[in-house]
């Protein structure tokens, strides 16, 4: 598994076995802050081990970004930490969590022992978490999902964005005008860098045209999507819509992103259906 040290006493973890989901660790005098989890247990094992290799016995706390399990089903293994999120992710889990996880299970036996956790502590807008001089600021980031957050490291300026930031937005499950706001939001937080939910960690240099080029393809979608529903198209024919002629690569996340992107496509035309139909 990839371990990137971003900072003094920051680390991200990257999951080879799903998506290259990101997952990090601020260590504090009193323990660690793990900022999301790995999609399968042995990977977030990994995370356990490495804090035992830093003589830190456990976690202090463990912030979910948001309730999807690729993020959020390590959180099981952190056990005696406090466990921290938006408020709708704590009344996500509660109402789909297990119905989720059972499936997930049936698919994939590495999740056998995994049980959903509940977070602890929820917060609405905003929340600060302090240790020493330094300061974690929670900050509700919706969009790909209602209850999505973002984490940032005041000082180093390193922004955990959650899926709030990928290599290409994705939409299935959110909404696209929250999306565009919370985009905007994390400019003007003015992070020296990104680590997405997923795939390669933006710097500073990055930030600014990324999230803008973001944007434009929530934009370059709906227009796309339109058309096709305009001319009495199929919902087939999305295929035909590629990725890059919205605006975004089809390399990231071994490809992926392209998957992501037809289901986005879908999404809207579904979506777009059901409106007309009344
Ligand atoms: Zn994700």
């Amino acid at each position: 598994m990839k371990r990137e040290r971003v900072a003094e006493d920051v680390y991200v973890f990257y999951s080879d076995a799903y998506a290259q989901a990101a997952a990090g660790v601020v260590l504090i005098p009193e323990g660690a802050i793990v900022i999301d989890t790995l999609p399968f247990p042995d990977e977030t094992a990994e995370i356990l081990r490495f804090l035992e290799g830093q003589g830190i016995p456990r976690a202090r706390f463990v912030v979910n970004t948001h309730f999807h399990g690729d993020h959020s089903y390590g959180t099981c293994l952190f056990q005696g930490a406090t466990v921290i999120s938006h408020r709708f992710c704590r009344e996500a889990l509660v109402q789909w969590g297990e119905q989720r996880l059972a499936e997930a299970k049936q698919q994939m036996p590495a999740m056998q022992d995994v049980v959903v956790r509940f977070p602890d502590v929820v917060f609405d807008e905003e929340m600060h978490i302090h240790f020493g001089k330094r300061t974690l600021r929670l900050i509700h980031l919706p969009g790909h999902t209602e209850d999505s957050i973002g984490v940032m490291v005041e000082g180093d300026r390193i922004l955990f964005s959650g899926d709030a930031v990928m290599p290409v937005p994705y939409i299935p499950w959110g909404n696209r005008e929250h999306l565009r706001k919370s985009l905007a939001i994390v400019l003007t937080m003015k992070p020296e860098m990104i680590v997405q939910g997923h795939g390669e960690i933006l710097l500073r240099g990055e930030v600014a045209e990324t999230v803008e080029s973001s944007v434009k393809y929530l934009d370059n979608i709906e227009v796309r999507v339109a058309e096709v529903i305009k001319r009495g198209g199929t919902e087939a024919e999305l295929r035909k819509i590629d990725i890059e002629a919205c605006g975004r690569s089809r390399i990231p996340l071994d490809g992926l992103v392209s998957q992501l992107h037809q289901a986005n496509l879908r999404a809207i035309y579904k979506q777009a259906k059901r409106s007309r139909a009344f």
